[in-house]
């Protein structure tokens, strides 16, 4: 959202209704300096939208000013990039307050990284979350294996601290697109009273699916993935071979994000077979080659629309078992179109978020099922 810099605090968005409770919502993530008409993506019950950045407080002011009542949160995203702080850092006492004077509920730390096996950083930043107030959510910018050998600690500070937590995951590519991973974050879910999931792609259904308090899918890939140090644009690793992503969607049939490019070949190199048809409310009925050359803004509303629709099949489900074999139901009706497409002979990989769901066997220990990770993907983190 395009605003002013600087902080003000504004008296009269305080006194503005509470907006909606994010309970169960799949929020989209965007930049604070996002153009307005963002907002329509998820303006409907059961979204609402995480702003990103140092502008995102002013972000929810102005929205909010307009009257807007869908959930809104803020990330400060202090844990990125290769100037990214430790978790050690002391939050900001002016981000959690200025999230209190806009209204917003959970309030969100603008917490450092926690690198491989920095209990400190974990528990500076639980300790710290945990004397801020009970409105307050700890975000967790995790290394990979805080999901996996480090998944007992992790587990045993979350529950002696007793604070909410809102998980960022990194990793190259897809965080949870290995049984391991999804077992670890179940673990967390089931013992832990209060887990949610910034950043994600479509592990952002899963964590709904299995249990999570509410989960964010970023619009951009840039904010659906969260690249160690040395994979960041602008890092010495990356700075000669970066060039701007190029926008990608949902390829609706099989549930993964793909440029649209790729998503508009395969359509055509299957003759635009019918199985490509989207019932989104911007599709209505077509095939993807009208999204080559949307707006990107109609391009997004694709996206949303469809991962919205499935965040609703989930919440029709108690949650738990009943909602969990419901989740894996739609994995498999995915991965099985991969197969009824031919996408395969296209050089796509399945995704590997939907195969490790797909694979997971509720309440069991999960065998180390790391190789069917698609190897190999060329698309980015779903
Ligand atoms: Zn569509």
């Amino acid at each position: 959202m395009r605003s002013v810099p600087g902080r003000r605090p504004d008296p009269a968005v305080g006194s503005l209704p509470a907006p909606e409770p994010v309970a169960e919502c799949l929020l989209i993530q965007v930049a604070a300096k996002e153009p307005f008409e963002v907002l329509r993506l998820a303006d409907r019950p059961g979204s609402g939208v995480v702003f990103t950045g140092a502008g995102a407080i002013e972000a929810i002011q102005a929205t909010r000013r307009h009257g807007w009542k869908r959930p809104l949160l803020a990330d400060r995203r202090r844990y990125t990039g290769p100037a990214r702080v430790r978790g050690t850092v002391g939050f900001a006492p002016s981000w959690l307050a200025g999230q209190r004077d806009a209204g917003v509920s959970p309030v969100l730390t603008d917490s450092g990284y926690v690198a491989d096996g920095d209990v400190t950083a974990l528990r500076a930043i639980l300790g710290q979350a945990a004397e801020a107030g009970p409105d307050v959510t700890a975000v967790l910018p995790l290394h990979e294996r805080w999901l996996h050998e480090g998944r007992a600690t992790l587990i045993a500070e979350v529950i002696a601290h007793d604070v909410p937590v809102a998980l960022v995951l990194e990793r190259a590519d897809d965080p949870l697109a290995t049984a391991q991973a999804m077992a670890g974050l179940t673990d967390l879910l089931r013992s832990a009273s209060s887990v949610a999931l910034l950043g994600a792609g479509i592990g952002g259904l899963a964590a709904l699916a299995f249990g999570a308090q509410w989960a964010a899918v970023g619009v951009r890939a840039s904010l659906r993935s969260y690249r160690p140090a040395d994979c960041e644009p602008g890092s010495p690793r990356r700075r000669r071979r970066w060039r701007p992503a190029p926008q990608e969607i949902v390829a609706a049939p099989v549930l993964s994000f793909s440029p649209i490019d790729a998503v508009v070949s395969a359509c055509a190199a299957s003759g635009a077979n019918v199985g490509w048809a989207c019932r989104c409310s911007s599709c209505q009925g077509r095939t993807p080659e009208w999204l080559a050359s949307a707006a990107a803004l109609d391009a997004d509303a694709h996206t949303v629309d469809v991962l919205l629709r499935h965040a609703e099949r989930v919440r029709r489900h108690t949650p738990g078992p009943a909602r969990e074999q419901a989740w894996r139901r739609q994995c498999r009706q995915a991965l099985g179109r991969h197969d009824e497409l031919g996408l395969a002979a296209l050089g796509w990989q399945p995704s590997g978020v939907l195969m490790a769901c797909a694979a997971f066997s509720s309440g069991h220990a999960p065998k180390a099922e790391d190789q069917i990770r698609a190897r190999g993907r060329r698309r980015v983190p779903a």
